[in-house]
């Protein structure tokens, strides 16, 4: 595996070729690409906007902030501070959510899984017995019995309340850091509580003050952390084996015109993993073959080409990866 680490010529958006060819054929066909969008937008960026002291929230806006020339506050009386940082608790938010729902995709697909009604099925069983020894559940149970028990306290642990322990957080956080997060009160509950209880702070003067909304949004991190993303990546490990470095092919140019270039893009590997082992079979290679193609190849596209690209090794069927490309 080389380990040069190219520069990217200056009259080039990538020092890959096949990027820049991908760009001189969407210029041509009369397509814009990111880069292209980008270029327009830089010309008209809002100064407001860059700095966080503009707000479109409520009818009574768009407000703006300038502490020079004034106003110093919104037409319904935040300051610039809490503006800004009201600004980015919802993009926490839209994150803290989005892992939410990864979570909750992958704690119900093991939970079929355990029950035997998926193409699924539990590959890391040494994790999955850990798992279940760091939440208190019985690992004298079978396989499956431990799977369906670990997704439906997972799935519990996102709807822990402030008046509840959480099992996750209790199993995996530091000891230190929690007396802290007890002091300053960002101790977290489960993900659906705090998203909730942000994205109702962020309503137009429910929470004007920008340590209280800096506090709701640490919350919320530790939050997504212990009762979603841990879980959910120990899942995906049980389910579909925990990651090793190997090599992959990784580039624009990976769609192969003799073969079925099925590419799946998105945030989840849960379509793209079934439709792998899908490929595998020589029923849909033949399938394949019998339209005139050499066979089916699996491309990964984005996040799920990542999560893909993670677990499996490059064969004659997942072979490739666009990474983030194709996304622009
Ligand atoms: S929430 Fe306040 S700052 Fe935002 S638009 Fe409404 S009045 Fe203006």
């Amino acid at each position: 595996m080389s380990e040069a680490v190219l520069e990217k010529p200056k009259d080039r958006v990538s020092y890959h070729d096949s990027v820049e060819e991908m760009l001189v054929r969407i210029r041509d066909d009369g397509l814009s690409s990111v880069f292209s969008r980008f270029d327009e937008q830089e010309k008209i960026r809002c100064k407001f906007c860059l700095q966080g002291l503009s707000c479109q929230l409520c009818t009574n806006g768009p407000c703006r902030i300038n502490e020079q020339k004034g106003p110093e506050k919104g037409a319904c009386g935040i300051g610039p501070d809490a503006m800004a940082m009201r600004n980015l608790l919802m993009r926490n938010i839209m994150g803290a959510a989005t892992y939410a729902h990864h979570a909750y995709e992958a704690f119900r697909t093991l939970k079929e899984t355990g029950k035997g009604n998926t193409t699924f099925q539990i590959t890391d069983t040494e994790k999955l017995k850990w798992m279940c020894e760091k939440t208190g559940i019985d690992t004298s149970q079978s396989i499956n019995e431990m799977a369906t028990c670990l997704a439906e306290l997972l799935d519990r642990e996102m709807k822990v309340n402030p008046d509840q322990h959480s099992i996750m957080v209790e199993a995996f956080a530091p000891k230190k850091r929690k007396k802290i997060w007890h002091e300053l009160n960002i101790y977290p509950s489960g993900i659906e509580h705090e998203v909730q209880n942000s994205i109702a702070s962020c309503l137009t003067n429910v929470d004007g003050d920008y340590v209280s909304l800096a506090k709701k949004a640490l919350r919320l991190g530790l939050s997504t952390i212990y009762t979603a993303q841990i879980g959910l990546e120990m899942t995906q490990d049980i389910l579909f084996g925990t990651p090793k470095p190997h090599e992959v092919d990784v580039d624009m140019g990976i769609m192969d015109p003799d073969y079925v270039n099925i590419a799946f893009n998105g945030h989840q590997p849960w379509i793209g993993a079934a439709a792998l082992m899908k490929a595998k079979t020589k029923e849909f290679q033949d399938l394949a073959k019998q339209c005139g193609a050499k066979g089916i190849h699996i491309v990964g596209s984005i996040e799920t080409g990542q999560e893909l690209l993670q677990r499996f090794e490059m064969d004659e069927v997942f072979c490739r990866t666009d990474g983030k490309l194709a996304g622009n």
